[in-house]
């Protein structure tokens, strides 16, 4: 190999070198485009949401009913519950989350694997954003029980999908506690609210953003009963129209 000829070469490789980096930065351009295009803000009137989907093969059509389930549910809530909530909310799709789905300020994180095993359990959006207009705040006094419950009973008064998701309140047994949480307390709410105490859930919920909720006092405040007083008639007589 002369010289000339080593030259050449080393103009051939660099050449080679510049084309192979060009063809990888190529290769990895519509990927990171697309990632981009994985972030969608959509705003409809007052209300926007920022849509992230994390998981590359997610369906399409769970991410639209995850959309429109937002826009018809969140803005019912709001104006029901907490009139001043934030219009603005994000909901991310992650592969990697474990449980179904969590809620941390105006964020809604969906497992991909549970939405893509339970296409029909949309109403996860109305529980986790009924968490938004809760807005209780870090320092609330408000029990994890009643949060959870009042969550449930706003997915089963305003959820648009509950029956073919297999979802709704339990049937009431004696084992059952007010402090059982989720669905067990919604059903009691609900039985509350068809037995002479109209409007409680909205009350609750307004003490749980004012911080009275005051140790429970608040239940003789509203209904003239202790809560144990009031369980007790719901036990005697838990019949709730519609419902099991
Ligand atoms: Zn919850």
């Amino acid at each position: 190999m002369n010289n000339t000829n080593s030259l050449r070469w080393s103009i051939l490789t660099a050449l080679m070198l510049f084309l192979g980096t060009s063809i990888t930065g190529l290769a990895q351009k519509p990927a990171a485009v697309s990632s981009t295009d994985k972030v969608q803000t959509i705003k409809k009137g007052k209300y926007t949401l920022v849509f992230e989907c994390k998981a590359p093969l997610f369906s399409q059509e769970i991410n639209q009913k995850l959309i429109d389930t937002y826009f018809k549910v969140y803005p019912a809530l709001a104006n029901q519950y907490n009139k001043k909530v934030t219009k603005l909310v994000t909901f991310v799709i992650d592969p990697d989350y474990d449980g179904v789905a969590g809620t941390s300020n105006d964020k809604v994180v969906f497992s991909a694997k549970y939405m893509t095993s339970h296409p029909n359990d949309i109403d996860v959006v109305t529980h986790e954003t009924m968490h938004i207009v809760q807005a209780y705040g870090d320092e609330n006094n408000m029990p994890g029980w009643l949060t959870e419950g009042i969550a449930d009973y706003a997915r089963y008064a305003y959820g648009v999908s509950n029956e073919k998701a297999g979802w709704s309140l339990p049937k009431f047994s004696a084992k059952q506690n007010y402090d059982n949480s989720y669905r067990i307390t919604a059903r009691f709410l609900a039985w509350l609210e068809y037995s002479g105490h109209k409007g409680i859930v909205k009350k609750l919920d307004q003490a749980g953003r004012d911080k009275t909720y005051d140790n429970g006092e608040i239940w003789k405040k509203l209904t003239g009963k202790t809560i144990d007083e009031l369980w007790l008639a719901y036990s005697q007589n838990p019949t709730l129209p519609n419902v099991n």
